[in-house]
Order: C-alpha cells, then structure tokens, then sequence
C-alpha cells in the first residue's frame, strides 16, 4: 500500500503539531496547513526537512486547491484558549464556520477521510455530569464564549450534513481539556499559567471560589485516540478526554508540589459563562477502541512543567 497522505489544519498549533509528528512516524505524508496566528512554527521546526512534510501557511476559512491525492483531513484549524478566541472572536467563527465548509470541500473532492476537532464546549456550562454524546448541551448563543462554542456546533451541523448530502466519510471528536509540551505559556489557560506563575515565583491565579471541576487529558493520550478513531469507520461524536476530574484548587495544589515551592493564591473574578464543571462520559471510546488516557495527571504536569522550564531556558 502506498504511503497515506494526511492534511491537518492547524498543523502547527498544539494539538496539530503533536499530530504531525505522529503521521510521520507511522509512515505516512502530512500537508501541515496553518496560519500561524496561535499555531507557531517552532512546534515543527523538526519536521520541516523531512522529505514526507510539506508545511502550508494558508488560512482555511480561504478557499485553497491543494494538489495531488489526501487520504485523511483532519480539521484541527482553530483559536482554543478563551482569551485568544474572545480576541480573536470573528477569526474563530471563520475557522469553525468558513474554515470547516472548506476543509470538508477538500475531504470530498478528494474522498479523503475527514475529522472534525470538536470540543467539550459544545456541552456549554453542563446540567448533565459526566457529559456523555447524546446532551445536546447548555450553551449561552450571546455570551463571549459562544464564539468559539457556536462555531463548533456550527462546524459539527456542516459536518453531518456533508456526510448525508455529500456521502462525505465524516467523524467528529468532542475533546476535553488537553495539556502537555508545546502549549503556549502565555495562552491564558490554566495549566499554562500556574505553570508560569511557578516558574516565575508569582501568586497562583485563582479565578471564583476554585471549586469549579475540569478532567485534564495528557496530549500523547489524546493523540493516540485521535489516530484510532482516524482510523476508523466511527461516524457519530465520541467524547475524548481523561475522566479523571480535579478541582481548580487541586489542581494548583498539584503545581506548588511539582514545583516544590510554596506560592501565594491571588483570587481574579470568575470570567462569564465558565462552566462550573466538566468531565467526559468516555464509555463509548472505550467500546469501540478499548481506548483509555494512562498518564495520570500528577504525571503528565511533571513532564509539562520540566518542558516548560527547559523552554526558558532556552531563550
Ligand atoms: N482558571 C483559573 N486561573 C487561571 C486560568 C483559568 O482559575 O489562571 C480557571 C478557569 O476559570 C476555568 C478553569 O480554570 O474554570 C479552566 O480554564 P481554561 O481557560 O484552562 O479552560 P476552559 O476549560 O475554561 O476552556
């Protein structure tokens, strides 16, 4: 069989440059396409002279003929942090919405395999707990996150409508909170920041009470879910994440372990719409692909920190 090619927006971003590498190595060809607005070219630096990786700079809510076959698009193009989408909020619904029409295009033109990277946001600020795929979500249609929420569950509409009209062999993955090597340090989520805050001997930033859940997925767990369900014949959304839910306190209490330093808490007001709590119902990953996240969370923060400490480093 000839090698596999793979096209994955946002190829250069956090989540798509750990993609990248994974393509590679299992042999196949990745067109990287990105824009570079939160993408950075450093996450694919190392690939760039590999003769199987070509890096595109293109913004997908343009439209663009990319030559030659496509087996897999993956459409992973998208601001994810809240406050990168909420300034880049008109850029975000482009992607979701502009950004999904063209890249399916390119899947059905090239009767590739598309995957769409979903989120957890499509549940909003959830009444179900933990949220399994059948909830339709509590989402706010006006409020500062919508622009990244409705782009997304405008993105997974356009995607199952491609599959009924289109015959478009479509899959959608709703991912949960992700963490590991190659976020940005100043993207404002959590783990990125207490990181910072350790690093730099500053208080811990703790928006509302800190009694507000999330499940944190190690990245090399997410992506090795990602390829098996690429690979597979799923068709419905499945859930992705690491079950395992933490308090924003726990987590910060974690981080001043790791750290091995005791840091200050500072309290900065619960931004609008945060959702209170949030953890995947993973049974249907679990069915269909026996899969799991390993990484513990404890684990995975300490690869993350010593990462993150190396970058600076560096600089
Ligand atoms: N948060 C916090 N301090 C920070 C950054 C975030 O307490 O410095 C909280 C935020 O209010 C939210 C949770 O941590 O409840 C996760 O926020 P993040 O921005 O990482 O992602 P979200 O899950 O909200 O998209």
């Amino acid at each position: 069989m000839s090698a596999r090619t793979v096209l994955i927006t946002g190829g250069a971003g956090f989540i798509g440059s750990h993609l990248c590498d994974r393509f590679i190595k299992d042999g196949c060809r990745v067109l990287c396409l990105d824009n570079l607005v939160t993408g950075d070219k450093r996450n694919i630096q190392h690939l760039l002279g590999n003769f199987r990786f070509k890096f595109i700079h293109h913004d997908i809510s343009k439209k663009i003929i990319v030559k030659g076959p496509i087996h897999f698009v993956l459409h992973f193009a998208s601001p994810a942090s809240p406050i990168d989408y909420m300034e880049l909020s008109i850029q975000t619904l482009k992607v979701g919405a502009l950004g999904t029409h063209n890249a399916l295009g390119i899947a059905k033109a090239k009767k590739a395999r598309f995957l769409l990277a979903s989120t957890s946001e499509v549940y909003g600020d959830p009444l179900v707990h933990p949220q399994t795929e059948d909830y339709w979500g509590h989402v706010n249609p006006i409020g500062p996150r919508s622009v990244y929420d409705e782009a997304k569950r405008f993105a997974e509409a356009i995607t199952m409508a491609y599959r009924r009209v289109h015959k478009v062999n479509t899959s959608i993955i709703r991912i949960f909170n992700t963490y590991g090597p190659r976020m940005r340090m100043r993207d404002g989520r959590v783990v990125p920041n207490f990181i910072y805050q350790a690093l730099y001997k500053k208080p811990l930033t703790i928006y509302g009470t800190g009694h507000q859940t999330r499940s944190f997925c190690y990245v090399d767990d997410l992506v090795d879910g990602i390829v098996r369900l690429a690979r597979s014949k799923v068709s419905m959304p499945m859930n992705m994440g690491n079950p395992n839910e933490f308090t924003i306190l726990e987590l910060a209490n974690m981080i001043e372990d790791i750290s091995g330093q005791k840091l200050k808490r500072i309290k900065k007001p619960l931004p609008q719409d945060d959702p209170k709590q949030r953890r995947p119902d993973i049974s249907f990953a679990k069915k269909e692909f026996g899969w799991t996240p390993k990484v513990q969370l404890k684990e995975g923060l300490g690869r993350t920190f010593a990462w993150f400490q190396q970058q600076r480093q560096e600089k």
